[in-house]
């Protein structure tokens, strides 16, 4: 709802320039990549942590809600206003404000993407080792409230071990550090706490990451499997064998038809399934587990290994994979992304499951998935015009995650509880674990203004008229729909 004296004090703190709140210009701010949305009051982007605190303290007078956004990538809803309110964009807050090759950090703006850190450091041979599948448009901020994973993460660990501290802004407006350089810190790990908070804590402003070296060799294999049972099997085998490669990456029939339709990338149309698998290190290491690796796969009937270490090739392997949520539109109009646990041993067994949980529904299904830490992104694919469409994808999304509990696993590896996930945290955690960490938002967020809706249940379910969007596919494409 329009608010004019809200808007003028708005107005006052940012500039005229940075404040949205046209009804048309609004709904650009409506949606992020989940299935819900909301249209908030107004927009307002500030550039500096003085402007934060003025537009948090404003709020906390007025009890007005407020909702972060970074690049609005995130898969869950974290940033969609469903109460309305400020949404507050850190578009503008985009500087690498400090390098420090000898201590290994970086002092970064909650806008900067995270590749442009690697990119800002590689004359130092450094590099961010967090690179979730988005990382060439998710900001560090988002990152962090999602404490984001990503291919590389089975070996090296997700947001919360690359981020040493931060300044954040509290719901009243007060400005706190939390962690910090060096990382051994005294008291409460409030840093900790704060990654994968998804925006109910307070607001990130600057953040310390740590850098890395980077590793003398790398190699990339794609192992050709003829069905993804076998593919499932290397997984845990090599695992088992205890190796632990940089990344270790399933691809499904499905999903390698859907990627060499959107863009051709040379990966075999008629396997049943790939494994991207990267090791790196020393090159006796990297000879021995590449040894290792390869006989594994050999005694599983792999069909085909190709390997490299050559810059180009290795990331045109990668391109494919890291394409593919996007290549889905070549398959269908919409796609619902789930994003569950399981334990490693359980891959074969629930993957099936998941087939068979589609099936049913009549909904072709693809899967592109961290395989190594056994995070599950089954890619439903469905055309919402269709009616009852849309509803059918959410209750097969359902169904997997109630799967992926009964495995022994959990309701998300990296894309956060948001909106999406809410009603489903009572099957992982009792009424007393989650009063706990109401308690927890609480001491942060005494008012419950800062991203209201968001991860504890209220029994209001994502909305039915989910609209996913996918590539740049026409819709109309009837060649490519399967
Ligand atoms: C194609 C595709 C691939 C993806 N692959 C991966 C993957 O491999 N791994 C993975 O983990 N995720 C992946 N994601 C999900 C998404 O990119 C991540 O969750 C990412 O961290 C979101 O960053 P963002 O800047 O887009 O945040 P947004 O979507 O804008 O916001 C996400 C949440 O962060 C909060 N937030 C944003 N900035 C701040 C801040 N400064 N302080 C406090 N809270 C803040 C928001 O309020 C919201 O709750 C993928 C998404 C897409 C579309």
């Amino acid at each position: 709802m329009y608010d004019e004296p809200l808007v003028s004090s708005l107005k006052s703190i940012v500039g005229s320039d940075f404040v949205i709140c046209h009804p048309d210009d609004l709904i650009v701010y409506e949606y992020d990549g989940s299935v819900d949305k909301a249209i908030p009051d107004v927009v307002v982007l500030p550039e500096t942590t003085a402007q934060i605190s003025s537009i948090l303290s404003l709020a906390h007078e007025k009890n007005i809600p407020v909702v972060c956004r970074g690049a609005g990538t995130g898969l869950s809803g974290g940033s969609i206003a469903t109460h309305g309110g400020v949404q507050i964009s850190l578009s503008r807050m985009t500087r690498i404000l400090e390098i420090d090759p000898l201590n290994l950090t970086a002092l970064v703006e909650p806008g900067v993407i995270n590749l442009d850190i690697t990119k800002a450091v590689a004359k130092h041979s450094l590099y961010y080792s967090p690179d979730p599948s988005s990382q060439k448009s998710c900001t560090i901020g988002g990152n962090v409230a999602e404490n984001a994973g990503g291919p590389h993460c089975l070996k090296y660990g997700v947001t919360t071990n690359h981020v040493l501290g931060m300044e954040v802004v509290l719901e009243d407006g007060k400005v706190v550090e939390l962690g910090g350089y060096p990382e051994a810190q005294p008291g409460y790990d409030l840093r900790g706490a704060f990654i994968g908070g998804e925006g109910t804590l307070g607001i990130a402003t600057k953040v310390l990451v740590r850098l890395s070296r980077k590793p003398s060799i790398t190699r990339t294999f794609m192992a050709i499997f003829a069905d993804l049972d076998s593919a499932s099997t290397a997984v845990t085998q090599i695992i088992g064998a205890r190796i632990v490669p940089a990344a270790l990456e399933m691809i499904d029939a499905l999903a390698i038809k859907a990627i060499e339709n959107a863009r051709p990338m040379g990966y075999p149309r008629d396997a049943g399934a790939v494994l991207l698998i990267e090791i790196e290190g020393l090159a006796e290491d990297v000879n021995e587990e590449s040894e290792a690796i390869t006989s594994i796969c050999e005694e599983l009937g792999v069909r085909e290994i190709r390997y490299s270490e050559l810059a180009e090739e290795r990331e045109r392997l990668w391109a494919g994979r890291k394409g593919a949520f996007a290549a889905l539109g070549s398959l269908a109009p919409n796609y619902y992304l789930v994003d569950g646990v399981v334990p490693r041993t359980r891959l074969p067994d629930v993957l099936q499951k998941i087939a068979k949980i589609c099936s049913d529904l009549d909904l072709p299904v693809a899967n592109v998935f961290h395989a190594g830490d056994g995070n599950l992104h089954p890619l439903i694919a469905f055309d919402e015009r269709q009616p009852g469409s849309s509803a059918k994808a959410l209750q097969a999304g359902e169904a997997i995650l109630e799967l992926c509990i009964e495995a022994g696993g959990v309701l998300t590896g990296e894309h956060g509880v948001g909106i999406e996930k809410k009603e489903y945290m009572p099957l992982m955690f009792t009424p007393d674990d989650l009063s706990i960490m109401k308690a927890f938002k609480q001491a942060f967020s005494p008012k419950s203004l800062l991203n209201p809706g968001k991860i504890f249940p209220d029994g209001k379910k994502p909305t039915q008229k989910a609209s996913i969007r996918v590539g740049s596919f026409s819709t109309t494409d009837s060649d490519v729909w399967i």
